[in-house]
């Protein structure tokens, strides 16, 4: 690993401003992808900047219509609330699904969400909600967030500081693992809100994406059976070693019916 300079700011505006006057510097939240980035030396950052001693960016707040979750917060503490829990219990399923419990302990939302791996569950949770991050500078609709494989909306020295997500009516979320590593091979987040139904798909694809056909359907009905015959189109999905394209296509459609289930309760 190559050394780096590592600073441990007292505020958000200290962390903003040593972000854009370092050069080649990174945020570091739990470091549960970033280290490992490191230690391969796929990334090679001058200097390290911690997030982890901003009490700010930790805990969750109840905003009536909607919660917030601080971007520091870590996988564990949102599936254990009982505030998520109470009111968008398929956020606290996601959360207790991802990865093991070191993952869990460590890693943030605000870091799987900057992150944007493609088989991460919390961007479909995020997209599936129409969800708002909240950065230093400005409020980003997860519509506007996510643009690709490991690529997002944040500018040169924007911090995540929270995610806000609304109440739904109902959601689920379901996801077939990848055994190893429990990213999803698929997961599928559908949220029945206020405005209609969103169904978010991780995964799947390069980066989390939207079903429209499948949104007008349960706009419609909200059950299962009104999307047991939608087929997903196989072409520009992912083909690896833990599965072809067409296998991803047909587990978008089983995990969506599932994922109604599961808001149906
Ligand atoms: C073995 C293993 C299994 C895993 N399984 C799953 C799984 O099943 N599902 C799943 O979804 N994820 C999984 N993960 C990922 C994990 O959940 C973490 O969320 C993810 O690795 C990000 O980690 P972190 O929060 O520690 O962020 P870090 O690794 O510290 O940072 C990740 C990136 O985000 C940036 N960043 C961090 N915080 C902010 C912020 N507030 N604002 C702007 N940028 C920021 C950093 O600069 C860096 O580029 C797994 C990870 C491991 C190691």
């Amino acid at each position: 690993m190559k050394s780096f300079a590592y600073h441990q700011p007292g505020g958000i505006p200290e962390a903003a401003k040593l972000l854009s006057s370092v050069a080649e510097s990174k945020l570091v939240a739990g470091g549960m992808t970033l280290i490992p980035t490191l230690k391969q030396r796929l990334a090679q950052p001058e200097a390290l900047i911690d997030l982890s001693s901003l009490a700010d960016l930790r805990g969750i707040s109840d905003d009536g219509a909607t919660i917030t979750i601080g971007a520091m917060t870590p996988h564990a503490q949102v599936a254990a609330s009982e505030l998520v829990r109470g009111k968008i219990p398929a956020l606290a399923a996601l959360a207790s699904m991802i990865g093991d419990p070191a993952v869990r302990n460590r890693g943030t939302i605000g870091g799987s969400v900057a992150n944007n791996d493609p088989a991460a569950d919390y961007p479909a949770g995020t997209l599936g909600l129409g969800a708002t991050i909240v950065t230093n500078a400005r409020e980003i609709a997860a519509d506007a967030f996510f643009l690709g494989l490991f690529e997002t909306a944040l500018e040169a020295g924007e911090i995540i500081t929270g995610i806000r997500f609304p109440v739904p009516l109902k959601a689920g979320y379901a996801k077939f693992k990848a055994p190893a590593s429990r990213y999803a091979l698929v997961g599928v987040f559908v949220a029945q809100l206020p405005a209609g139904v969103r169904v978010a798909v991780t995964g799947a694809g390069a980066g989390v994406f939207r079903v429209p056909p499948m949104e007008a359907a349960l706009s419609n009905n909200f059950d299962a059976s009104a999307i047991a015959a939608i087929k997903i189109d196989a072409d520009g999905l992912t083909s690896d070693i833990h599965a072809e394209a067409d296998y991803r296509a047909h587990l978008v459609t089983v995990m969506a019916k599932r994922a109604v289930g599961a808001a149906l309760g």
